[in-house]
C-alpha cells in the first residue's frame, strides 16, 4: 500500500500535523483541535476573543507535553466521514475509542 499523506497539511501517517490542521485532533478531549474549546479552558481566556498568538504558541506547548496525536489513517477517514455527513455527530465514547486506540 502506498504511504497515505494528510490531504490537509500533508505530513505522512505518523507525523504530527502541522498546527491548525483540521484533522488533528486535541489530546484533552478527542475532538477537532481546531473547533474544541481546550485552548480556553487551559489558557483560562474568554471565549468570546481570539487566542493571541502568544496564546497559541503557549496552548501549542500544553499540547505538546500532553502529547499530540499523530496523523493516522484512521483519523483522517473518520473525520472525512463527518465532513460527509454533515450535522452527523459522531458521539463522545466514539471519540474516546478511537482516541484510546491510537495512543
Ligand atoms: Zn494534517
Ligand atoms: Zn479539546
Amino acid at each position: 500500500m502506498e504511504p497515505k499523506n494528510c490531504h490537509i497539511c500533508g505530513v505522512k501517517e505518523g507525523e504530527i500535523h502541522k498546527f491548525g490542521c483540521e484533522i488533528e485532533l486535541c489530546p484533552f478531549c478527542g475532538h477537532q483541535i481546531i473547533s474544541c474549546m481546550c485552548i480556553y479552558e487551559y489558557l483560562h481566556i474568554e471565549e468570546s476573543k481570539e487566542p493571541t498568538d502568544k496564546e497559541t504558541e503557549q496552548w501549542i506547548e500544553i499540547i505538546e507535553q500532553k502529547g499530540r496525536i499523530p496523523y493516522q489513517i484512521e483519523i483522517d477517514n473518520l473525520i472525512d466521514a463527518i465532513a460527509y455527513y454533515k450535522g452527523f455527530d459522531i458521539n463522545e465514547s466514539t471519540h474516546n475509542r478511537i482516541v484510546k486506540k491510537i495512543t
